[in-house]
């Protein structure tokens, strides 16, 4: 890891923990204690990843990440929460963060998240100048190179910018349009090796997508898995 690691964290000692344990895996940090103060260093340099605190004084982790996505700033965003709602793992994914951590948390488990995350992006990356495509049913369009889909229905059209692992599981989805794909293999193409998915992570995914693309785009097949429709021909 070339780039530095931006962590925002307003708890000394967990910031000075997570500080330690960066510079011990050999990983340069920078460290902004409060929301504003994160806006200020995103806004002039570039990290390789944020690791981003949700309870901040002033500016909350969530508009800090909602702030960064609306700019344009795709850096990978994982989140360091010690509220384990659903409500707020869904706005988190909702607005863009890659991965997130639950406090108290072991710094093997955010490392081993960090360089999943990265990875993804990498090997994404490579993927694209492979084999700068397109995938579509008719209704969806994914462009693999700019990580967007298209939705078209009922003659409007719109663009629709997608997390890593929302891109990741319809990409499998619409790799296949008309198959279904089985939790596992869905786990298979959105986590890499070693990570381990909690048991409802997929539904979470989906339920981002469906949000974002409509209720439709995504078939539920009780049981079984998921699928996107077969073009209309
Ligand atoms: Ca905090």
């Amino acid at each position: 890891m070339t780039e530095k690691v931006l962590l925002v964290e307003d708890d000394p000692m967990i910031g000075e923990a997570v500080c330690g344990a960066l510079a011990e895996a050999q990983i340069e940090a920078q460290w902004a204690k409060s929301g504003w103060e994160a806006m200020g260093f995103l806004a002039e340099e570039s990290f390789a990843l944020v690791l981003l605190d949700l309870g901040l004084p002033g500016r909350d982790g969530m508009s800090v990440l909602r702030d960064m996505r609306a700019k344009g700033n795709m850096t990978p965003v994982i989140i360091l929460t010690a509220r384990d709602g659903l409500e707020d793992r869904l706005a988190g994914l909702d607005a863009g963060a890659d991965d997130y951590v639950l406090k108290p948390f072991h710094m093997s488990e955010v490392l081993a998240r960090m360089r999943a995350v990265l990875r993804r992006r990498g090997s994404g990356a490579e993927h694209d100048a492979a084999s700068a495509k397109m995938l579509s049913n008719g209704e969806l369009t994914l462009d693999c190179e700019t990580k967007t889909v298209t939705v078209r229905r009922d003659g409007l059209s719109k663009e629709v910018a997608l997390s890593r692992r929302e891109y990741d599981l319809l990409e499998a989805l619409l790799t296949r349009p008309g198959a279904i794909l089985s939790r596992s293999a869905l786990e298979d193409r959105v986590y890499v090796d070693g990570e381990l998915p909690e048991s409802n992570a997929i539904e979470f995914i989906i339920h981002g997508l469906r949000k974002k693309l409509g209720s439709s785009a995504i078939g539920n097949v009780r049981g079984l898995g998921w699928m996107v429709q077969r073009a209309k021909s």
